[in-house]
C-alpha cells in the first residue's frame, strides 16, 4: 500500500507536513500538500495524519 494525498481537496493546511515531515511536505507552488516517501515511513505517523487532516484527503492506495 502507498500514500496519496487528493490534490483537488487539499487546502494546504500543512497539518501533515508538520506531524510526517519524512512523508509529506509542502508543494509551495500549487499551496498543497504532496508526498515524497509514498511506500515509506512511519505507518503510525500516516495514520495520525489522516485522522488529523481537517478535508480527510490523505487515503491509503493498493
Ligand atoms: S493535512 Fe490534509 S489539507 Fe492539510 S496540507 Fe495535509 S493533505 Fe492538505
Amino acid at each position: 500500500m502507498k500514500v496519496i494525498i487528493d490534490e483537488e481537496v487539499c487546502i494546504g493546511c500543512e497539518t501533515c507536513t508538520e506531524l510526517c515531515p519524512e512523508i509529506f511536505r509542502m508543494d509551495e507552488m500549487k499551496e498543497k500538500a504532496k508526498v515524497v516517501r509514498p511506500e515509506g515511513g512511519s505507518v503510525d505517523c500516516i495514520e495520525e495524519a489522516m485522522e488529523a487532516c481537517p478535508v480527510s484527503c490523505i487515503h491509503w492506495e493498493e
